[in-house]
């Protein structure tokens, strides 16, 4: 390779069978090193294949992965697979030992030649990860936050450089994700890890990620940082990802007082401006109010035309409502969504 860098894919395609819409296709990508990249994409699009080709638990049928430009082999020539100096954390907690303690699963990876060095290492991965009041108990009896807790905790004790994350938070309360999550930038932050994140969820991904990697049907459609694909999605499937868009036709975007140029017009909730005050023409009516917590997501509609708006002032619009509204800023797509 003519500039190795950290981890990189170059042109990796791999298919499960002849259909070229399973697996990857052709991935050119490079992992920043002591960063947290996140891939998204909608099921199915090779984000799971992805991960597992650039840890080593598949290999590509054309082309190669590099980690600091030495090929990263398959399961086929390594007894063990997956890279020595990489770990993986899926939803599924399979390795972890149910029956075990906690601080069991963690110390087990580390060898006995140096028990002192095993006690601190253990503990400080614990603390780490905030399991460490939890030393004594069985892995069976923790929720399923506390699960993915020592299941990272125990990827992490054997000090792996790159770690994979796929999907890890799924089965995790939404109170005990941002903490989780903070954790991890933390972990980031002081140790130099390096984290490929996969995650369904658009908060967590924007939050979390330094770079994106968009995959569509085993492709990469799309890259930049959470910032310049949130304010300015290139394909109206990342758009789509990343926040819950109104997707309109030109046609319906008219009655929203847009005039596109091109097919597809998207509208995200924080950039539209609702009001009931008097003066303004109030033709949209609220059909639906759904509740968010500190926010309400406000359905409004004219004309069978619905749109979605993020409103901060609990209760003010209830159902049924007319009101005003005013788009600050929308996206247009062709017809290649
Ligand atoms: P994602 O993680 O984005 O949901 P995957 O990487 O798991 O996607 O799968 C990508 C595509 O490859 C899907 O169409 C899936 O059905 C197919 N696929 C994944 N694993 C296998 C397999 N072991 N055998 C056959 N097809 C597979
Ligand atoms: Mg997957």
């Amino acid at each position: 390779m003519s500039n190795p860098s950290y981890l990189d894919a170059v042109s990796v395609t791999k298919n499960y069978s002849d259909d070229k819409e399973s697996g990857v296709n052709n991935i050119i990508l490079s992992i920043k090193q002591g960063k947290i990249t996140a891939i998204v994409g909608e099921s199915g699009s090779g984000k799971s294949t992805l991960l597992k080709l650039l840890y080593g638990l598949l290999s590509p049928e054309e082309g190669e992965v590099f980690f600091k430009g030495d090929r990263v082999i398959g399961p086929e020539e390594k007894l063990i697979p997956g890279h020595d100096r990489m770990k993986m954390v899926t939803q599924h907690t399979d390795d972890l030992n149910l029956f075990a303690t906690v601080w069991q699963n963690v110390a087990s990876l580390l060898p006995n030649t140096d028990l002192k060095y095993k006690e601190t290492a253990t503990a400080a991965a614990l603390k780490q990860l905030k399991v460490y009041e939890l030393k004594d108990q069985r892995v069976t009896d923790l929720s399923g936050g506390e699960k993915q807790r020592v299941a990272i905790a125990k990827a992490l004790i054997t000090k792996p450089e790159v770690l994979f994350l796929d999907e890890p938070f799924n089965q995790v309360d939404a109170s005990f994700r941002e903490g989780l999550q903070q954790n991890i930038r933390n972990i980031v932050k002081e140790t130099g890890l390096t984290v490929v994140l996969v995650s369904h969820d658009p908060a967590e991904v924007l939050s979390m990620a330094d770079d994106l990697i968009v995959l569509k049907q085993g492709e990469i459609v799309e890259a930049g940082t959470p910032e310049e694909l949130y304010q300015n999605p290139g394909m109206l499937y990342t758009a789509q990802i990343l926040a819950h868009c109104s997707v309109l036709t030109n046609q319906e975007a008219k009655v929203c007082g847009i005039t596109a140029q091109r097919g597809t017009v998207a509208i995200n909730p924080e950039n539209v401006e609702i009001a009931n005050t008097w003066g303004k023409k109030k033709d949209w009516t609220v059909v639906q109010v759904l509740f968010k917590g500190f926010f309400e997501d406000v359905i409004v509609e004219k004309e069978d035309v619905k749109l979605r708006v993020l409103n901060l002032e609990l209760n003010k619009y209830p159902v049924g409502t007319p009101v005003s509204i005013r788009i600050k800023k929308h996206f247009e797509y062709g017809q290649w969504k």
